[in-house]
């Protein structure tokens, strides 16, 4: 048990309540507030004498009530404390951040303790809220959260196009070859690479070769679906892969995208470019034992379908290679 505070005690615990930077709520069963300090008045911008026997919830409808009375309802059958993170609602009441620096938060994001004050009879009849304000802890993490997904996004993207890297594709094919052969299910590559890209970068500058370089990757994205891999495989050297389509479809796939980059035209500093592919495409079939042959038939396809004189498809069929 501890002893009585006196009266003098009693004004040093006012003055830390009213000093200390966290804020401080007292409310009853019925949530009236009955106590407010120095912290709460400045964020909130209401006084003591306004909050005092008012709503906690008319106040700041902001509030969740359903979520939060339950919290607190179970926090005093309990008699223990109860907490609310930022993590999982950014505040229990909206307060303007005073942490304009970083842009990022525009509200304190709080931490809560609810703490169920007994009396003397040991039943709990006020309940008091400890309010925190970890904006700064919130806002460096979402900070290192932002850096890590940007990391991610560049580890496994070129830069240029956007389209996954060689090395991050080529992972995605390794996991794509595993579950094809498992489940025999057709799985066809589509690798095509830009027709006399070295005259186009010697005519016209890197710049302009880089600018059709973006293009060609965007009609690309444009007509991949959502499920199939899209990837620069070296320079001007690009990659689908196509899951659950047999050689047929990733014919049709290809003279679409061939057609369409055909077609594009490209303005680059006023100057007029265009360009055109040529394509080799192969298909997981029983007798391809690695991912390493699948790429390596498709290159015999596009190589044939350079030497048969460019923008054109070939497709790598059952040993033989097929011009279309
Ligand atoms: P082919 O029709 O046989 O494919 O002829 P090509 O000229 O396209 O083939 P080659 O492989 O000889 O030339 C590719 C050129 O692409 C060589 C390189 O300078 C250029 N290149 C590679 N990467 C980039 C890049 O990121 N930007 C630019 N502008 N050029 C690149
Ligand atoms: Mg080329
Ligand atoms: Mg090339």
């Amino acid at each position: 048990m501890t002893a009585p505070l006196d009266i003098s005690e009693l004004h040093w615990m006012l003055d830390i309540v009213q000093s200390i930077d966290v804020g401080v709520v007292v409310l009853d069963r019925d949530y009236r507030i009955q106590a407010w300090n120095s912290f709460m008045e400045n964020h909130s911008g209401r006084s003591a004498s306004q909050v005092t026997r008012q709503s906690l919830f008319e106040l700041f409808p902001e509030i969740d009530r359903p979520w939060f009375a339950h919290k607190v309802e179970t926090a005093v059958m309990l008699g223990t404390r109860a907490f609310t993170i930022w993590e999982q609602r950014p505040y229990l009441m909206r307060f303007k951040s005073y942490h304009p620096i970083t842009g990022l938060a525009d509200v304190m994001y709080q931490n809560v303790t609810i703490l169920p004050l007994r009396t003397v009879s040991n039943s709990s009849d006020h309940v008091c809220l400890i309010i925190y304000d970890v904006t700064n802890a919130a806002v460096n993490r979402l900070q290192l959260e932002t850096a890590n997904t940007q990391l991610r996004t560049l580890a496994i993207h070129d830069g240029l196009t956007g389209l996954l890297n060689r090395h991050h594709w080529e992972t995605c094919l390794e996991h794509e070859f595993a579950r094809h052969t498992r489940y025999s299910s057709p799985a066809s590559l589509v690798l095509f690479d830009i027709d006399h890209f070295k005259r186009l970068n010697d005519s016209y500058g890197h710049r302009a070769g880089d600018e059709v370089i973006r293009q060609v990757a965007g009609v690309t994205r444009q007509m991949a679906r959502e499920t199939d891999l899209a990837g620069r495989y070296g320079g001007e050297e690009f990659v689908v892969l196509l899951p659950d389509t047999d050689l047929v479809g990733a014919g049709q796939f290809a003279e679409r995208l061939r057609s369409s980059i055909a077609q594009l035209q490209i303005d680059h500093e006023g100057q007029p470019l265009s360009c055109t592919v040529s394509v080799g495409i192969a298909c997981i079939n029983s007798e391809t034992t690695s991912y390493h042959m699948l790429i390596e038939e498709a290159d015999q396809a596009l190589y044939q379908s350079k030497s048969a004189g460019r923008n054109r498809i070939t497709l790598h069929e059952a040993g033989t290679l097929v011009g279309h």
